[in-house]
């Protein structure tokens, strides 16, 4: 199939499905950290949620902290993010915890409040789960889980009556060169896990322009999805510039196979940001980038039908859709 350079995507991709969330703070039950012998909850009215993972608990003492998020009910494959407030008189000495399958980094707000983001994946049925331990200035621990609604997506599936084609299968060396490629990405996310926030409020567009590949589509063959597309393609002609989202470091400038030209931006606290098929990278590895800063610029390299930039945006290694950044960073 021919494809203009106007709706240049990925390969083998169907178009559009983007979806983003928008909405309120939720707040969430609490439950007992083990071996307390008494649980509280006094929280109102989130006692839906958690009755509905059957964690509810008595409320006949002061919770210490309320767990809150945003947005109330997210859609798969987004950032959620969730917020520990602190009782009047109880400070947060130190907040960790899993969520989405992701480890979690806290940094701290406004009021003596702590928030992380969620990765919420884009295959997460029905609900994601978030476990937090806090600690408060006295040294005494608690841990708060809740359990987060998830709206399905509505993502692009083209239905195949026949097994996919495979295309050209790849070489060996072209396997082991895509298996080095992977193994670059998860390293920057690791470093991104290691290092703090860098992200600030301030989050933009790589690129203002039409959306030509939906986050999450992909291919549905005997009932399974398969080969999700798990960026973002904006439309492009080659040499338009891309920025980047937020504030962060350069973590990686490669040529991968698939990808092509790459830059990697680590955002701390888990947060990457990634800018793909570029024809030119104007970054190097350690450079210090704002939201807005040219990275690169659009290309047509690694394997697309036309010159277009696909973002990726991960937290830890599990990929969201990038749109849902914006209002997650910027949102308050
Ligand atoms: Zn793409």
């Amino acid at each position: 199939m021919m494809e203009t350079p106007r709706r240049a995507r990925c390969v083998s991709r169907p178009r559009l499905g983007v979806v983003l969330a928008g909405g309120v703070i939720a707040v969430a039950g609490f439950v007992p950290t083990p071996g307390a012998s008494r649980a509280t909850n006094n929280l109102d009215p989130a006692d839906r949620t958690a009755s509905a993972t059957g964690s509810r608990a008595s409320d006949t003492i002061p919770a210490p902290a309320q767990l809150t998020w945003r947005p109330e009910q997210p859609t798969q494959g987004t950032l959620v993010v969730v917020r520990i407030t602190p009782a009047p008189g109880t400070v947060l000495n130190t907040v960790s915890g899993r969520g989405g399958g992701e480890d979690l980094h806290f940094y701290a707000v406004d009021g003596g409040a702590m928030e992380s983001l969620v990765p919420v994946p884009v295959d997460a049925s029905g609900s994601v789960q978030v476990a937090v331990t806090l600690q408060d200035a006295s040294g005494s621990s608690r841990a708060l889980e809740a359990s987060i609604p998830v709206d399905p997506g509505s993502f692009h599936h083209e239905k195949l009556e026949v097994a996919p084609e495979l295309g050209s299968p790849l070489s060996k060396a072209n396997a082991a060169r895509l298996a080095r490629d992977q193994a670059k990405a998860r390293e920057v996310s690791r470093e991104a896990e290691q290092s703090s926030r860098l992200w600030t409020h301030r989050v933009v567009l790589p690129r203002k322009s039409r959306v030509t590949g939906g986050f999450g589509d992909g291919r549905i063959f005997n009932g399974q999805v398969s080969s999700r597309h798990l960026g973002l393609d904006l439309n492009g002609a080659v040499g338009d510039t891309v920025v980047a989202t937020t504030r962060g470091v350069v973590a990686l400038v490669d040529r991968f196979l698939l990808a092509g030209n790459i830059v990697y931006v680590s955002h701390g606290a888990g947060l990457v940001s990634g800018y793909f098929h570029l024809s030119k990278q104007l970054v190097a590895v350690g450079d210090t980038v704002e939201a807005g800063t040219p990275i690169g610029l659009v290309g047509a390299t690694g394997r697309v039908t036309g010159p277009h930039l696909h973002w990726v945006v991960r937290y830890g290694t599990t990929s969201v859709n990038p749109e849902s950044l914006i209002p997650a960073l910027a949102g308050r």
